[in-house]
């Protein structure tokens, strides 16, 4: 239990998130080129890598040492978080799928879930696409940028625009499908290929649920007991989260263009404006309308994850941190949990999807095209494709956009023109998309009587639901 004078996890990574973010303002106005020749270092980026000679003159003193010692410190600690969290990554989606798959225990409850489940992620995710698509057509952004700064954007960015337009496969369906199979189960693993590793994990969960019982039982619990492990790894991680969320989200504003965002400001506020709408108003329909579960009961339940979420801009990474905060604080049961949100942090991208349809109009805006209807529901079949084929790692978002726009022949080089603010609005659609996981899981939860009361919840935990079960002060002792 929490001692009752240590504060709690969340609230830790939520003060790290708020001086990140006044830390980066600050060191993003204040900072300039000047300052480095202040210190004494021409060549700034060529200091930061440690190439001493070309990189400072003579002034250059103990401030220079200092500023790039803790510049690389850091960077050290955001790094080594996001390496932790990955690590995580790959073992909890096998172990849990596998125990999730089997747990269910029969054929037909395991296909009814998994339809309800994969039904309702197809179905939010359209749902997302189509407020994107609605919130653009009706405030158009894309008449807030003038022709001269479009250009410019595409002068500035269209270098590493075209990396992102050279990294996009365009899919075929029959390969895509196909490509959900793993050739070689362990090559999925190495490569940390996430749909086929879901796929491979839902099968040999559901042949344990074909074999002897007796033979199955103790291959489960072994799955069972290294799914604990992979928990307790992730206590271990999560000591770091409120230092490793400063680090993180300060090298984000801090290298922010503010005139950029200036530029983009309407079309930024239209994504952020459709992902609160999911969040606030679409998804309660889900949680509270239909699962009877109340506003703040959920939002204080996942506020962890949705933190997380914000400053790693990954639902993979975050993926264990969802999962403990359904299972702990939200009480819904494991067989559910393991299964539902293991494949929604793979395949369900509604924050994603959202922010696609948004950018596919307001590029299409930028160059004067009208979209047709049908050419609005080609994005809409398109985005949710995409998203499914989204992994759940920094800026995938941004690539699959080019599939989008490619489906209905929105010029590519408009990408150029979003990329500099898309990590922040990759932060916030992350935050959406687990939130869309939470959401599913707890309706499909509730659905089958898979979710235990807010009483039981808290007797369980022995403590009042703000408190925090993500520690559990064991690690203390
Ligand atoms: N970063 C997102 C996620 O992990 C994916 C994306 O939109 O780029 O959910």
């Amino acid at each position: 239990m929490t001692p009752k004078n240590k504060l709690a996890l969340h609230w830790k990574i939520l003060i790290g998130l708020i001086l990140g973010i006044v830390v980066g303002l600050a060191i993003n106005t204040m900072w300039t080129p000047d300052t480095w020749n202040a210190l004494g270092v021409d060549n700034p980026s060529a200091y930061l890598n440690g190439e001493e000679t070309t990189g400072i003159n003579e002034d250059a003193g103990i401030f220079a040492w200092m500023t790039r010692f803790i510049i690389n410190l850091n960077q050290f600690v955001g790094d080594l978080f996001m390496r932790g969290l990955r690590f995580i990554a790959v073992p909890i989606v096998i172990f849990s799928l596998i125990v999730g798959a089997s747990s269910l225990n029969d054929l037909s409850k395991l296909s009814r879930i998994g339809g309800k489940t994969i039904g309702i992620y197809l179905f939010t995710t359209a749902i997302a696409i189509s407020i994107g698509l609605l919130f653009a057509n009706v405030l158009k952004p894309g008449t807030y940028v003038s022709e001269e700064t479009r250009d410019g954007f595409v002068a500035q960015f269209g270098e590493q625009a075209q990396a992102k337009i050279g990294a996009a496969q365009k899919p075929d369906v029959w390969d895509t499908v196909l490509n959900i199979v793993p050739k070689n189960p362990f090559n999925a693993i190495a490569e940390g290929n996430m749909l086929q590793i879901v796929f491979a994990s839902l099968l040999v969960g559901i042949a344990l649920t074909l074999i002897k019982r007796e033979k199955a039982i103790v291959v489960i619990q072994f799955f069972d007991a290294m799914t604990d492990v992979i928990i307790k790894i992730v206590e271990i991680v999560l000591m770091i989260a409120p230092y490793a969320v400063f680090s993180l989200i300060v090298v984000q504003i801090a290298a922010l263009g503010l005139d950029i965002l200036g530029s983009l400001a309407v079309y930024s506020l239209v994504v952020v404006a459709g992902l609160l709408t999911m969040m606030f108003v679409i998804y309660p329909i889900g949680f509270k309308v239909l699962g009877g579960i109340s506003y703040n009961r959920f939002y204080k339940a996942i506020s962890p994850a949705q933190l997380l979420a914000f400053s790693s801009a990954s639902s993979s990474a975050t993926l264990p941190v969802t999962m403990e905060c359904c299972e702990q604080r939200l009480g819904i049961k494991e067989e559910v949990s393991s299964f539902v949100l293991p494949i929604g942090a793979t395949i369900n991208m509604d924050g994603t999807a959202l922010y696609q349809g948004v950018a596919a109009v307001f590029i299409a805006q930028l160059y004067g095209m009208d979209l047709s209807i049908a050419e609005q529901l080609t994005i809409v079949l398109t985005a949710t494709l995409a998203s499914i084929g989204t992994a759940g790692v920094p800026g995938v978002g941004m690539i699959m956009l080019v599939i989008v726009l490619q489906s209905v022949g929105i010029p590519l080089e408009g990408i150029a023109v979003i990329l500099g603010v898309d990590r922040i609005l990759d932060m916030c659609r992350t935050s959406c998309n687990i939130t869309g996981d939470c959401m599913v899981c707890a309706l499909v939860a509730s659905s089958e009587g898979a979710i235990e009361s807010v009483e039981e919840v808290e007797a369980k935990l022995a403590m009042p639901m703000d408190e925090d079960p993500l520690d559990d002060g064991r690690l203390d002792e």
